[in-house]
């Protein structure tokens, strides 16, 4: 069997970068008063999610795009957390919002998603989005399972015809992405954590995303061979993914490595949105 392709997100990131970077350029100088800004809401103080953040806020500079750091406190309600939304969908220069998840559990996260302005929704939250995205209308897909599309569309991977299992269903990354691979014409399997039988469904897979949550969940047994692999999982304290990579990809045509894979398409997704927002409205 011939070597296994890398899926290598963190190049592809850095190309994006830079063809981001030229595109802000060229805004500014056609139009003096672009400014646009990626807001980042961030309520609480969980160490990994201001992490994110920042890492978000960082990519963000390196294009030349300004960002908005908004860091509310632990006790916010639900109502004091729409009121910045509002606030921030009114702001002409804010062409991008990201409510970092999760928020604190006195919060209805779905309510202060959905009230994200559609064409502002980038990093593709809101349930109008969702539901347009799976209707194959042209919006912002959700950054995670977007960026995965990206990546495979780079390798030339087709889908069509595919069997795909995709093992998670959480709102932000199983269910989108397995919309979106719908949309590109695979056969999608959707599991979760009242599936049974799920190694017989993975071997029949020729395309296996790991979306769960657990480190190494998902066993190299399981894979097919010559099957592609999409780890989304990143467990930093074990290095790994939600698939047993060690063992597993080997036995593939393709896949994604932990780190390096689909993490840094996630943000590169959320930058190219943002930008893709400016020029909408910087014309
Ligand atoms: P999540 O909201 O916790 O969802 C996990 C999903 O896995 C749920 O649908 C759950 O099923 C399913 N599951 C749990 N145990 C299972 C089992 N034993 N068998 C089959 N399915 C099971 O997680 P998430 O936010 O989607 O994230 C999933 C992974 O992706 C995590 O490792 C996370 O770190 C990673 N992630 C990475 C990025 C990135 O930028 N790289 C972004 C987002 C997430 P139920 O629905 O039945 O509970």
């Amino acid at each position: 069997m011939s070597e296994p392709v890398i899926l290598d997100g963190k190049s592809l990131a850095k190309e994006s970068r830079i063809a981001l970077k030229r595109e802000i350029d060229a805004l500014k100088q056609k139009n003096a008063s672009a400014n646009p800004v990626l807001a980042t809401i961030l309520v609480g103080d969980d160490p990994a999610s201001a992490t994110y953040v920042k890492m978000k806020q960082t990519s963000c500079k390196k294009v030349g795009m300004e960002s908005l750091k908004v860091e509310m406190p632990k006790e916010t309600t639900t109502e004091e957390l729409l009121a910045k939304i509002r606030e921030l969908n009114a702001d002409p220069s804010v062409r991008g919002i990201l409510l970092q998840h999760p928020v604190p559990k006195q919060i209805d996260e779905r309510v202060c998603f959905d009230a994200i302005a559609l064409e502002k929704d980038v990093d593709g939250v809101t349930c109008l989005g969702f539901g347009m995205m799976a209707m194959g209308e042209n919006v912002y897909g959700s950054a995670t399972p977007q960026g995965i599309m990206t990546l495979i569309d780079h390798y030339g991977i087709d889908l069509k015809g595919k069997d795909v299992v995709v093992v998670g269903r959480s709102p932000i990354l199983g269910k989108p992405l397995a919309m979106m691979m719908l949309n590109k014409h695979a056969t999608v399997t959707i599991c979760h954590s009242r599936t049974t039988n799920l190694a017989e469904k993975i071997r029949q897979a020729d395309v296996v995303v790991g979306a769960v949550g657990i480190p190494r969940f998902i066993k190299a047994e399981w894979i097919k061979d010559g099957a592609v692999i999409i780890d989304a999982g990143y467990h930093p304290a074990e290095n790994c993914g939600d698939v047993d990579l060690e063992n597993a990809a080997a036995k593939s045509s393709a896949y994604t490595p932990v780190p390096g894979g689909v993490g840094p398409m996630t943000i590169a997704t959320l930058i190219a949105q943002t930008v893709d927002s400016a020029k909408k409205y910087f014309r």
